[in-house]
């Protein structure tokens, strides 16, 4: 028997729960169909658990460092994964039943768990159910890609999900991907005690960022022990014995510089995601989907097929949390609010949860020389940051664009302390579209990393 609904969605990730509240405060019934963990990625397998680790591995860090600060105590700095592993899996536990019991008492909500798949454009099956209605919201995220890379098949390799699950230390932990999500576990993992190499083919790390970023990040991990190996054109994997004489992986990496193979007891796969669309029965309700699968929506999220949006990972148009549940704030702003919201109106945004982090606004200086238009650039050293001086933390540096007509901020990068904190001031100047005499007039507090962003663009130059 056919179940009727006003509307269902297709996962509980970060905009699913936020829509299904707003469509059954609007007296709507809604369906909505989740197969595993309950929150997403974010929630069980991303954000909130490698922050959760980053701050572990910060403590470990700062203890370390304790006597630069004058403090002192007997006996050397331990970690205890198991504990360490604990306080993860209680913030995430305290998480995901936040979104479970929320969405099973939600009035006018329906749950099911299982996995779901069109069977019409109108009709999804989960199980032996089948349920119907005039809108589907899809909202399936993503997952880590495991590249088509010799070997790969024959080694016991972890994705972020698995990393999860660790409650030990991996002597040596080989990272394949030189990438956000590879630095977050680098870092994390040298400060828990491991020896940790980062494999990446390209010739620098994060390369979407200013090679300068990219050589200050490299500089920082190196600092801590981490070792880098860039331009890893050709990799591939074979079981072996480490030093030790235990199993482990032998990463072949064919680099212009270093030895051609590491050996790690555990290696990490970073290498990039892939959309949870290819399960989906996307094609018994005829929505495209590009050649790399993800769904095509327009400027407000609709698919090919009227009736049927797709909001977060699994659309391309974002990959984080934010760009998800602002994903959800378009589709209730044009369905239930007559405001004709659109993805073009987002501002690029995101965080590189490395310590420092790097909070990132907008574009970088080779999209702004791209565009050839004229442009003047701010800099400023966060060892000129009277907050980070007095914190001892001075790593890293700030930096702006501004347009040189209009004044508007094209895009800006904080790498230091509070990085990911500071930048908004400027991603809220950006979207007022505000010319940045607004910040550089404004008084900031002191001592604060935000109150350099004044000095910072009362002293721009040429690009
Ligand atoms: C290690 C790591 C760290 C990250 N850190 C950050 C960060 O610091 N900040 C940030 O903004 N972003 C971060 N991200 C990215 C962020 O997690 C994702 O962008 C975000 O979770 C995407 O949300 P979503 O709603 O699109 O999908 P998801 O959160 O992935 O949710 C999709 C849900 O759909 C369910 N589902 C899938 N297919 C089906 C089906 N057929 N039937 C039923 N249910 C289905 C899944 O089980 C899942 O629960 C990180 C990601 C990773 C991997």
């Amino acid at each position: 028997m056919i179940q009727n609904f006003d509307a269902i969605i297709i996962g509980a990730g970060q905009a699913g729960p936020a829509l299904a509240g707003r469509l059954t405060a609007a007296g709507q019934t809604v369906a909505l169909i989740e197969r595993k963990l309950f929150g997403g990625t974010c929630v069980n397998t991303g954000c909130m658990p490698t922050k959760t680790l980053v701050a572990s591995a910060y403590a470990a860090h700062l203890a370390r460092r304790a006597a630069d600060y004058g403090v002192t105590f007997e006996g050397a700095v331990g970690v205890d994964m198991k504990r360490v592993k604990a306080r993860q899996q209680a913030v995430v536990h305290n998480a995901r039943n936040g979104v479970e019991t929320w969405l099973k008492g939600m009035k006018g909500c329906t749950v099911f768990e299982g996995h779901a798949r069109f069977e019409s454009a109108t009709t999804v099956r989960v199980g032996d159910k089948v349920l119907h209605a005039g809108q589907i919201f899809i909202n399936v995220g993503g997952r880590a890609n495991i590249p088509d890379m010799p070997g790969v098949d024959r080694v016991k390799y972890l994705t972020n999900t698995d990393m999860m699950q660790i409650d030990t230390l991996p002597k040596h932990l080989v990272i394949v991907g030189g990438s956000y999500i590879g630095l977050e576990f680098a870092q994390m993992y040298r400060r828990f005690g491991a020896e940790v190499t980062v494999v990446e083919m390209g010739a620098r790390l994060i390369q979407r960022e200013d090679p300068e970023v990219s050589e200050t990040i490299q500089q920082i991990l190196e600092a801590e022990g981490i070792t880098v190996r860039l331009n890893a054109e050709c990799i591939s994997f074979e079981p072996c014995k480490t030093e030790g004489g235990e199993e482990g992986v032998c990463v072949h990496v064919t680099c212009q510089a270093g030895e051609p193979q590491v050996v790690g007891s555990d290696v990490l796969l970073a290498v990039g995601r892939k959309p949870n669309t290819d399960d989906l029965g996307l094609e018994a309700a005829g929505v495209t989907v590009d050649k790399r699968g993800y769904i095509t929506v327009d400027d407000q999220l609709r698919t090919s097929v009227p009736g049927i949006w797709a909001m977060g990972d699994c659309n391309g148009k974002g990959a984080f949390t934010h760009t998800a549940y602002n994903d959800f704030e378009i589709i209730a702003a044009n369905l239930l609010d007559s405001d004709p919201r659109k993805v073009s109106d987002r501002v690029t945004a995101y965080a590189l949860y490395t310590d420092p982090p790097l909070g990132r606004v907008g574009m970088t200086q080779a999209e702004v020389r791209a565009t050839g238009r004229p442009a003047l650039i701010g800099k400023r050293p966060m060892t000129r940051v009277g907050r980070a001086v007095e914190k001892g933390e001075t790593l890293g540096f700030m930096t702006v664009l501004v347009d040189a007509e209009t004044k508007l901020i094209l895009g800006a990068a904080i790498l230091g302390l509070n990085g990911d904190e500071a930048i908004h001031g400027m991603l809220d100047l950006m979207y007022a579209k505000a010319p940045y005499t607004t910040i550089q007039r404004a008084v900031h507090i002191h001592p604060t990393v935000s109150e350099l962003i004044p000095t910072m663009l009362g002293e721009l130059k040429p690009l």
